[in-house]
């Protein structure tokens, strides 16, 4: 078995946002319920034997949001860093957040994105639905989104990057208007990247019911093409990075599997 990159779900499955189309749901059953708690030895093996076969970018997400569980995400950084001294060293290393947290609170902000840079990771993949905050706010179902353009800046100041991910779907991003106007503003902010991909359900599958209309997508892939801007994941690439079992992932159950939506 082949593998170039291996997710980790961290932390606590709390979340400060209420999406309707949540991929997270499902495992916070398994996660921890408390902030600091991990399968350290699980995730140490799971480490080595992934790079063991080959894997050398490592994510790490949640079933809820990975900043409200800060205590975690240090513990997974600092074995990650050791494992890297001990010759089981991972080029890229990121951490998927909604930016709620990042935004709103300085003094997190503070306290661990440096710590965070130091111990190896190297970038923040922030879920964009909308370049307008209001927008932003409904999607997540909450009263209010923090400035992104500030987001990204805060990330920026302790020398991590930013990549957006824009997910396509009805109720996030459904036409090719409201796509270009946020990959636009995207870049006006300095993000390092913008990768986007349809909205998947619950199986790891195209979400059929709530997908965009083939015009609107034909016109964001004919566009993406052109601008060279956008990395944009299409069903045959996400299934055969699946099959091949090029990602794989370490649920809160303890599975380890090659499917994964998020
Ligand atoms: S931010 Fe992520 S984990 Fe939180 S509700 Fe939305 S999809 Fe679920």
């Amino acid at each position: 078995m082949t593998c170039s990159g291996l997710g980790l779900f961290i932390g606590a499955g709390k979340c400060n946002a209420n999406c309707k189309h949540c991929a997270g749901l499902i495992h916070r059953s398994s996660s921890p319920k408390k902030d600091g708690i991990i399968d350290y030895d699980l995730i140490k093996n799971t480490i080595i034997k992934c790079h063991q076969q080959g894997a050398r970018s490592l994510s790490i997400s949640c079933s809820g949001e990975p900043t409200l569980s800060p205590i975690s995400i240090s513990i997974t950084l600092e074995l990650i860093k050791n494992l890297a001294d001990n010759g089981y060293k991972y080029d890229k290393i990121h951490l998927y957040s909604n930016g709620i947290r990042i935004g709103n609170d300085i003094e997190f902000v503070k306290e661990y994105l440096p710590a965070w840079k130091i111990l190896g990771l190297d970038s923040i993949y922030l879920t964009v639905h909308s370049s307008n905050e209001k927008e932003n706010a409904k999607i997540y179902g909450v009263k209010e989104y923090p400035s992104l353009l500030e987001i990204v800046k805060r990330i920026h100041s302790f020398n991590l990057k930013v990549r957006a991910n824009l997910v396509l779907g009805i109720g996030v991003i459904e036409t090719f208007e409201q796509f270009k106007s946020t990959v636009d503003d995207l870049i006006r902010y300095n993000v390092d990247g913008i990768s986007s991909w349809q909205l998947r359900d619950v199986n790891d599958e195209m979400d059929i019911i709530n997908s965009i209309s083939k015009k609107e997508f034909d016109e964001i892939c004919d566009w993406v093409v052109q601008t060279r801007n956008v990395t944009l994941y299409q069903e045959k690439e996400h299934s055969e990075m699946y099959s091949k079992n090029q990602k794989l992932t370490l649920f809160p159950d303890g599975k380890l599997s090659n499917k994964w939506c998020k």
